[in-house]
C-alpha cells in the first residue's frame, strides 16, 4: 500500500529528496471518494511525472452549505485501495491543523473569473478552493498539477491563481470522464436516490442537443428556456444556470462565435450536479 502522510513536515522531507534527485513531481488534489474521473488524473500524472502525490482533503472552506459538507462521502480506506494499482508515491491526507492551524487568517481570492456560474450560486466557494489549492501547491512543491475539466470554472480559476501568485506549477486540465449514459462522474453521484440517478443523464443529453444547435448558429437565449423545460420534465428540480461562455476567460457569449463552453448546474434528488461541454 502507498504511504499515507498526514503532516506537512513529513511530506516536505519526502519531496525534498525527490527534488534533489532532479525528479519531476506531480500532484492530483482531491476531496476523496475517488472514482474513475480522479483516477484518470492520476494516470495522466503518472505518465508525465517521476513522482506523484494524491492529496485527499475535504476542505470545509469551499462548502457554502453545512449539510453538503456533513454528507460529503469520506472513504479513505477504499480510496487507498483504488490508488494501489497506480503506484503513486504518496497519499497526502493532511490533518486539519496542517491546512488551517489556529489563528489562520489568510484568504486567496481570484476576481473576475469567480463572479458568475458556480461563483454566483456558491458564495465563498472559490475563495475556499484557491486558499486550499495554493497551500497544497506550496506544501507539495509540485511541478505539475492535474485538474478535471469537469470543474471547468475551477480549472480556469486555479490556473489564474497559480500564474498571478508566481507559484511555479504547471496546471494541466484533463477531459471529463463519464458513465456510459453520459452522466459526468462525481463523488456526489453516490448521494443520488435511484430514481434521480436514472434521470440524471438528461442534463448532459439536453446540453449535447443545445451544442449542436449552437454550432448551427442558434442563440443561447433562444435555446435556454426550452432546454431548462426539457431538463425539469426529465426529473430535475431546478436548473441553476445554463450558460454559454468563452472557453478561455469565461466571458458570456450570445452565440458560439469563438471556442466556447456550455456550462450548467442543476438540482436533482437533493443533489447539485454540474456539467460542461465544449462548443466548437
Ligand atoms: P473533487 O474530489 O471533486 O474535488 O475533484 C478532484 C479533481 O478531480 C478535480 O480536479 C475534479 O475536476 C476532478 N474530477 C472530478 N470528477 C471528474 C470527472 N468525472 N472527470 C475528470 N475529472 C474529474
Amino acid at each position: 500500500m502507498t504511504d499515507i502522510l498526514r503532516r506537512k513536515a513529513a511530506l516536505r522531507e519526502r519531496v525534498s529528496g525527490w527534488k534533489r534527485a532532479g525528479e519531476v513531481v506531480g500532484v492530483v488534489p482531491t476531496m476523496g471518494a475517488l472514482h474513475a474521473g480522479h483516477l484518470s488524473l492520476v494516470e495522466a500524472a503518472k505518465a508525465a511525472c517521476d513522482r506523484v502525490i494524491v492529496t485527499i482533503f475535504v476542505n470545509p472552506r469551499q462548502f457554502n452549505n453545512a449539510s453538503d459538507l456533513e454528507n460529503y462521502p469520506r472513504t479513505e480506506e477504499q480510496d487507498a485501495e483504488k490508488l494501489a494499482p497506480f503506484g503513486v508515491d504518496v497519499i497526502y491526507v493532511p490533518d486539519p491543523d496542517q491546512i488551517y492551524p489556529e489563528g489562520f487568517a489568510t484568504t486567496v481570492s481570484v476576481a473576475g473569473l469567480t463572479e458568475g456560474l458556480c461563483g454566483a450560486h456558491r458564495p465563498g466557494h472559490f475563495d475556499g478552493v484557491t486558499t486550499v489549492v495554493s497551500k497544497l501547491f506550496l506544501q507539495t512543491g509540485a511541478d505539475r498539477a492535474y485538474f478535471g475539466e469537469k470543474d471547468y470554472q475551477q480549472l480556469q480559476v486555479v490556473t489564474r491563481m497559480a500564474t498571478d501568485l508566481d507559484i511555479p506549477v504547471e496546471v494541466i486540465g484533463c477531459p471529463t470522464v463519464r458513465e456510459a449514459d453520459g452522466l459526468a462522474l462525481s463523488s456526489r453521484n453516490l448521494l443520488l436516490p435511484p430514481e434521480a440517478r436514472a434521470a440524471a443523464p438528461a442534463l448532459n443529453r439536453a446540453m449535447r442537443g443545445m451544442a449542436d444547435k449552437l454550432m448551427a448558429g442558434a442563440e443561447i437565449a433562444t435555446l435556454r428556456p426550452l432546454a431548462k423545460a426539457e431538463i425539469v420534465a426529465a426529473g430535475f428540480d431546478e436548473v441553476e444556470y445554463l450558460e454559454l461562455r468563452a472557453a478561455e476567460g469565461l466571458a458570456p457569449l450570445p452565440k458560439a462565435e469563438r471556442p466556447a463552453r456550455l456550462l450548467a448546474a442543476a438540482w436533482i434528488g437533493g443533489v447539485r450536479l454540474i456539467d460542461n461541454i465544449p462548443v466548437g
